[in-house]
C-alpha cells in the first residue's frame, strides 16, 4: 500500500498532515484532527524540500531573491519541472502581505517559484479579517516560517489614506472604508518630520507587523515557539529593492 501512492494519496496524506500540524494550536482544531482516521497516515515527503526552512534561513533567501531580481540576474522558473509536486500539496517558505498594486508582484520582486510564496494582497497592505485569517492558514497549516509585510514608496491606497485625514476626502463606493482603516497610521506620522507619503507608508507596515503579532493567537504561538518571524519591507519601485524596517 505505501509504494503505490497516487497523486491523489499524496494530496490527501499532505492534507491530512496539515490537519495534524494544525491540532498543535489550539483545542478546536485538536477535535477536528482526532476525527480524522489514523489507521493510514504516512509521512508525505514536503513538495518542495528546499523549501523546509527556518525563520532565519526564509528571511535570508527571500532577501537574496531580492537582491537577484533588483539586479536583473533572476533564476529561470521552469513549471514544467516542478508541477507534479506541486499537485501534491504546497509548503511555501514565506507568505506576504502586499498592496494589490500591479506594480508590486512579490513573487517577481523574490525571484521565486510556484509553491514558494503565499501571497495576501490587498491595497494598503493591511489587516483584514480574511487576510489573517489567509495568513493563519499559511503558519498553522502549511508551516510557512515568515511573514513579510510589504509596504511600497507612492502606494495610492496610503496617498488616499493621507487626504482623507489631512483634506477629510471622500472616496466612491468601499474606497472609502480602505482609506478610513488606514487613517490611523497617517495619523501617528502627520507631524513627523519629513514626506507625509513616505512615512505614513513605513508606519503603516510597522503598524501591520505589530497587528499581526498582536491580533493571532495561532501567530502569537508560532512567534513564541520560534517557529515564525514577522517582518516589514519597504519595496523601492525605482530600484526594486526591498528595504527592511521596524
Ligand atoms: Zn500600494
Amino acid at each position: 500500500m505505501c509504494n503505490a501512492h497516487t497523486p491523489a494519496d499524496a494530496s490527501l496524506n499532505n492534507d491530512r498532515r496539515a490537519f495534524l500540524r494544525l491540532a498543535t494550536v489550539g483545542a478546536g482544531a485538536l477535535m477536528l484532527a482526532s476525527a480524522l482516521p489514523t489507521a493510514d497516515i504516512h509521512a508525505a515527503p514536503a513538495p518542495k524540500p528546499a523549501n523546509d526552512l527556518n525563520p532565519q534561513q526564509a528571511l535570508a533567501r527571500l532577501m537574496e531573491g531580492n537582491s537577484r531580481y533588483a539586479e536583473g540576474v533572476t533564476k529561470r522558473h521552469d513549471f514544467m519541472s516542478e508541477r507534479e509536486a506541486l499537485v501534491s500539496g504546497q509548503n511555501p517558505f514565506a507568505a506576504v502581505l502586499g498592496c494589490a498594486d500591479s506594480r508590486i508582484a512579490p513573487e517577481y520582486a523574490f525571484d521565486t517559484g510556484r509553491g514558494d510564496l503565499f501571497a495576501v494582497r490587498v491595497a494598503g497592505n493591511f489587516v483584514t479579517n480574511d487576510g489573517l485569517a489567509s495568513l493563519e492558514y499559511a503558519v498553522a497549516v502549511l508551516g510557512t516560517p515568515l511573514i513579510m509585510v510589504l509596504g511600497h514608496d507612492s502606494c495610492g491606497a496610503i496617498s488616499a489614506g493621507v487626504k482623507a485625514v489631512k483634506d477629510n476626502a471622500k472616496f466612491p463606493g468601499k474606497i472609502q472604508g480602505l482609506a478610513d482603516a488606514l487613517k490611523p497610521s497617517v495619523n501617528k506620522v502627520l507631524k513627523a518630520p519629513g514626506d507625509l507619503l513616505e512615512n505614513a507608508i513605513a508606519q503603516n507596515v510597522i503598524d501591520t507587523v505589530a497587528q499581526l503579532k498582536r491580533q493571532s493567537s495561532l501567530l502569537g504561538d508560532a512567534l513564541a515557539k520560534g517557529t515564525l518571524q514577522i517582518v516589514g519591507g519597504i519595496y523601492k519601485l525605482h530600484s526594486g529593492k526591498v528595504e527592511l524596517i521596524g
